[in-house]
């Protein structure tokens, strides 16, 4: 294995592949791209991001200001307001309320509350781009997991990446890619299954 099998060390992280990000065109089911222009502050995900949805199969647009993506609802006040018992809820809904019900663990008393709310981009089940929170055109599961790309240049740098025998990509920092990646790609026990997979994703390019 020569010494070109390792990693570049001059770390990418994940904004950096977030600028046309493949999605699954909510209409027609087909691939689909979010073209995002960044502002200067891109660590972890740009705060000031000019997003467009484009189509090329069906040409239908979206509404550029609304979320798709699961949406994380907790209490706002997180006691209870007969007993003061602390709640401890949070559910994921599909589209945004500004009220949950909630019952007290402690008192058993039911009440809506002001909620606090947080944007899911990926967990183990599904994973979406981060400004529109559609599905990702690139994700397959892997055991418990999903494994996702945002575009083909993103899957490999992560074949890459896996592939490598040296792991010491992590060395970008805080948020370089390696340091994001869930723990079921770094497993070395892994590496077979994840590849096969990444193999799977790869097909897709010739599915426009
Ligand atoms: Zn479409
Ligand atoms: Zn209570």
């Amino acid at each position: 294995m020569s010494a070109d099998t390792r990693i570049n060390k001059s770390f990418k992280n994940l904004a950096s592949f977030s600028e046309e990000v493949l999605v699954d065109c909510p209409y027609c089911h087909k691939r689909a791209i979010v073209f995002a222009e960044h502002g200067q502050h891109t660590v972890p995900y740009p705060n000031q991001f000019r997003a467009k949805f484009r189509c090329n199969n069906c040409y239908k647009s979206i509404d550029e200001n609304f979320w798709y993506g699961p949406i994380i609802i907790a209490p706002a006040n997180a006691n209870c307001g007969y007993c003061g018992g602390r709640l401890k809820h949070s559910e994921k809904v599909n589209k945004y309320q500004d009220k949950i019900e909630v019952k007290c663990q402690n008192c058993k008393q039911e009440k809506k509350y002001d909620v606090h709310y947080s944007l899911t981009y990926a967990t183990n089940k599904q994973a979406t781009d981060p400004y529109f929170g559609l599905q990702l055109w690139l994700q397959i599961p892997v055991d418990d997991n999903i494994l996702w790309a945002y575009n083909f240049e993103h899957l490999e740098y992560l074949k890459n990446y896996v592939s490598a025998k040296l792991r010491e990509a992590a060395s970008g920092g805080k948020y370089s890619l390696a340091w994001k990646l869930p723990n079921f790609i770094k497993l070395a026990k892994n590496k077979g299954k994840i590849l096969k997979a990444i193999g799977r994703l790869e097909k897709k390019v010739a599915i426009v």
